[in-house]
């Protein structure tokens, strides 16, 4: 349930809706709008009796709550969330273009791709340190020297850098290098890494989980906005089919649908769900064309020898044209809409 106060609410009104919303047992959770607060109540099992808030002075309306997701939904909060990594904005009416390779490789592999999707109109850097690898005998990433490896990385170019934590020992360690944090399509209901990441100060790019709903994908954004941490991006990477002309099958609609859902962007990775190079520029146009808030993108200078993720990582030329052509089709679609 939301209450929501009337534009000229005091402060005063505020706290003492709060402490009613808490005198039932319920937590209560304030949401700054553009124009008026509301009051979320969480923690209650089955409907909330109306009458016990829409009396109270300065409440302008009690809504119910019919999802079963909160925080994340448009019932709580109507305006699109923005979120900030480094410099860079994720949401509403931008196209935030994050490229790199799978893995980070090496100094040199990591700056030369850098410097390339840098110039291709990248604003985020990506790059695994820790890996999560279908076989234990292949290449798990470099670990904190990785990380130490990206921190160059943002050093040297001023891209901001996304990278994936696995487990909770290595969290604080991630957090410490990363200016996001990435949560890949394996832990997405890895629910005590979800609780962690609620309580980081930095922002989450939360991945779809390979055979889960768009419900249960956005409970376990949920988990972290719950925890207070409202800068959360969800990326679409595609969900496992019975198809095996890709290695996973874009779920194109799911960006309409999270994007009525829900107020936080989302951006689609057309390399995980193509899982080879030559569909990734079609997925990424497909993914611009429905309003995706932007794209991840692996490239790779020399995709034969990378040591992951080869066969799905644009060579950097590709990358070119594929900024070229998005950035074009975003314009068209913001100018005409
Ligand atoms: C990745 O981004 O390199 C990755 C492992 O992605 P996903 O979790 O979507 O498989
Ligand atoms: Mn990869």
């Amino acid at each position: 349930m939301l209450v929501v106060m009337n534009k000229n609410a005091t402060q005063a009104e505020i706290d003492a809706v709060i402490t009613a919303v808490e005198s039932h047992g319920y937590t209560a959770r304030p949401i700054p709008g553009g124009e008026r607060v509301s009051i979320g109540v969480l923690n209650n099992e089955g409907a909330v009796d109306h009458s016990r808030f829409s009396a109270l002075s300065g409440v302008k309306e009690v809504i119910p709550v019919t999802k079963p997701y909160k925080l994340v939904g448009r019932e709580f909060k109507s305006e699109d969330t923005i979120v900030r990594v480094g410099d860079a904005l994720i949401g509403n009416s931008r196209l935030t273009i994050i490229a790199g390779p799978c893995a980070v490789e090496s100094e040199t592999q990591a700056l030369t791709i850098a410097g390339h999707v840098k110039a291709a109109g990248a604003q985020i850097f990506r790059g695994g340190a820790f890996k999560p690898r279908t076989s234990p005998y292949s290449f798990q990433g470099l670990g904190e020297d990785g990380l130490k490896i990206l921190a160059k990385v943002r050093e040297t170019t001023g891209l901001a850098v996304v990278t994936e934590v696995l487990d909770l020992e290595t969290f604080d360690l991630v957090e410490k290098y990363a200016d996001m944090v990435q949560i890949g399509a394996r832990n997405m209901q890895n629910f005590s890494l979800l609780r962690r990441a609620g309580r980081s100060k930095k922002p989450v790019l939360l991945k779809r989980g390979m055979s889960a709903t768009v419900d249960e994908w956005l409970m376990a954004a949920e988990y972290i906005l719950e925890g207070g941490n409202d800068q959360v991006v969800l990326c679409e990477r595609g969900v496992r089919t019975f198809v095996r002309h890709s290695r996973n099958t874009l779920d194109i609609s799911a960006v309409p649908v999270v994007s009525r859902e829900s107020h936080l962007p989302i951006i689609v990775d057309p390399s995980h769900a193509a899982g080879y190079r030559d569909q990734v520029m079609a997925l990424s146009r497909a993914s611009v064309a429905a309003q995706a808030h932007g794209l991840i993108v692996e490239v790779h200078h020399d995709p034969g020898n990378a040591l992951s993720d080869g066969a799905q990582s644009l060579l950097p030329d590709q990358f070119k044209k594929l900024c070229a052509q998005v950035r074009s089709m975003h314009q068209m679609l913001i100018e005409t809409l």
